[in-house]
């Protein structure tokens, strides 16, 4: 039994967390791989040291004094190993030397900057963790990016692994089969040129996956700062219920509508190597948490989570008896590609289309632009935009083995007095989309919570 196991910034923002850190991976010794991301937020108020490398590259980057920056960064370490009472002092004079050496790095035609700047959180942190490992008993290695096998793409902020990369990845297995636990610093990868490229931004998760699937790992455990997933937003229901299991298929719907527990693109690594993937909280080990599986048994409930986002606007176009113009919803979707603009949805009726779009990839002039080149080369009898408007997402893939799931949601949502824009379900029966003014969003979700969970 392997495992793979991370923890996030708030997991590892203090000496404290760091304790709770090492009894979780001492009780279970399968817990061969740790990736960790840079320290986080001890409290609301506090930065992650992610954002005070932003802040310490962009003043470097403006020719300023960063002395300031580079001491608060050294500090936020220091202050973790002094907690933890670590003995090992060159640890700490590696990571000072590391933190200051950034600002001699070329900055003229260095694409690769600001990701060398960002990934030192956790590069830094990932040290830090195994000298503490080591020290309690714990026989730990670090082990950088570069040589666990993790070659990405060259997309600053926005790697992608190069699938050959797992052959060489499954090489730590050696490392670990001799006894050592490894802690490798999630968030980053190494490009063929031996630059350091970040996923994107809460991208350790990434890491972790793709761990996991290069290990062939039975479990992947994701240690993060809530008991795992709950069915709704709690921040619009009272304590909802928690969702103990959940498909790869939900998560993605659920994460795709708000849900933002764990990173999407984490997901696939995973999924793809068919890895049941846990999410866990540090401060409360012993709870089960939330897992992340590929098939249901049969009778899970229909629906498992609501999710919800704000923040589209829909595009809607008619025209009498377009169903019989071939080539009419491509001339449309090509206008949206001219102007570089992407699409969510596309509900359609037999003389209608709508396109639902993220709003913040739209401006009045783009929009004017769209609408100027639909109505010249499409001629439609109506073309407007609708803003304000909210996406509820029902999820459950064993919402196909039921009957009257939508008409349940759809009365509830009459009785609540929220009009339905548009709706959608998918052929794969896993989510039912319903669009609504961003005003009754909230009012939408309860009426749904209700419903299917009291
Ligand atoms: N530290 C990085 C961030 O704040 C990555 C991570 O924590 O997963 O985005």
């Amino acid at each position: 039994m392997t495992k793979v196991i991370k923890f996030g910034g708030s997991s590892l923002a203090s000496a404290e967390q760091l304790e709770k850190v090492l009894g979780i991976v001492k009780t279970d010794r399968t817990r061969r791989f740790v990736i960790v991301s840079a320290p986080g937020k001890r409290h609301a108020d506090d930065t992650k040291v992610t954002d005070a490398l932003i802040a310490y590259h962009a003043a470097y980057k403006a020719g300023k004094s960063v002395a300031k920056e580079q001491d608060w960064v050294v500090e936020r370490y220091r202050d973790i190993a002094e907690g933890l009472g670590l003995k090992d002092e060159d640890v700490l004079r590696d990571i000072a030397y590391n933190i200051h050496e950034l600002a001699s790095l070329e900055k003229t035609g260095n694409d690769f900057l600001y990701d060398t700047f960002l990934a030192a959180g956790e590069n830094n942190n990932a040290k830090l963790i195994a000298a503490y490992f080591r020290e309690n008993g714990i026989p730990a290695r670090y082990v950088h990016p570069r040589d666990a096998g993790i070659t990405v793409s060259r997309e600053p902020g926005n790697a992608r692994l190069l699938t050959n990369s797992y052959e060489k990845i499954n090489y730590l297995n050696q490392l670990t089969e001799a006894g050592e636990t490894l802690v490798i610093p999630g968030f980053f990868g190494v490009t063929e040129k031996d630059e350091i490229c970040t996923f994107s931004r809460g991208g350790s998760d990434i890491t972790g996956s793709i761990i996991a699937a290069g290990v062939k790992a039975d479990l992947y455990e994701n240690f993060t700062d809530v008991d795992g997933i709950f069915a709704c937003n709690p921040k619009i229901i009272d304590n909802p219920a928690p969702i103990h299991e959940v498909t790869y298929r939900e998560m993605r719907e659920l994460a795709y509508s708000g849900f933002s527990v764990l990173h999407d693109e984490a997901l696939v690594p995973a999924f793809r190597a068919h890895i049941p993937i846990v999410i866990k909280n540090t401060n409360n080990p012993k709870h089960p948490g939330t897992r992340i599986t590929t098939i249901h048994e049969e009778n899970y409930a229909p629906v498992v989570g609501i999710a919800s986002d704000d923040g589209f606007t829909t595009l809607n176009l008619s025209k009498y008896l377009l169903n019989r113009e071939v080539g009419f919803g491509r001339r449309v979707l090509s206008i949206l590609e001219e102007m570089g603009v992407r699409w969510e949805h596309m509900p359609t009726g037999i003389d209608d289309i709508s396109i639902i779009i993220r709003s913040r990839f739209l401006t009045p002039d783009i929009e004017k632009a769209i609408l100027s080149r639909l109505a010249e080369t499409l001629h439609p009898d109506e073309l407007y935009f609708e803003h304000d408007l909210s996406i509820i997402m029902l999820v459950g893939e064993n919402m196909k083995a039921h009957i009257g799931v939508t008409a349940r949601a759809a009365k509830a949502l009459s009785d609540s007095h929220v009009n339905i824009k548009m709706l959608t379900q998918g052929a794969s029966e896993c989510a039912v989309m319903f669009v609504v003014k961003n005003k009754d969003e909230e009012s939408a979700v309860k009426a749904l919570y209700q419903t299917f969970f009291w």
